[in-house]
């Protein structure tokens, strides 16, 4: 099993680092790197080439990558970040329960 918990589309929250506290939704999941890309989280500036000869090319903001140890899925009813636990259900599927109310993230 993988040391990251969290998928694309997960709420999370940054629990460290200079972006610690906001929120936003995972949109990739770089699981070879144990990284996440949070929407509109720890904006980058980027370079980009000219994409054509017509269109200029300059600084673009950008969601740059956060350890997935520095994030932890948020959880609405604990109004927090928090662990969560796997259970297997009957039909065979896993589903991430919070560690604190039980609420189900899936
Ligand atoms: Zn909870």
């Amino acid at each position: 099993m993988s040391g990251i918990g969290v998928r694309k589309n997960d709420f999370v929250i940054v629990t460290s680092g200079k972006e610690k506290g906001k929120k936003g939704k995972i949109l990739k999941v770089a699981r070879d790197k144990n990284r996440v890309i949070i929407e509109k989280v720890n904006f980058i500036k980027k370079h980009q080439k000219p994409a054509s000869a017509q269109k200029q090319g300059g600084i673009v903001e950008k969601e740059g990558q956060i350890h997935a140890s520095n994030v932890m899925l948020f959880c609405e009813k604990c109004n927090k970040g928090v662990r969560f636990r796997r259970q297997r259900l009957d039909d065979g599927n896993v589903v991430r329960l919070c560690a604190g109310c039980g609420e189900s993230f899936d």
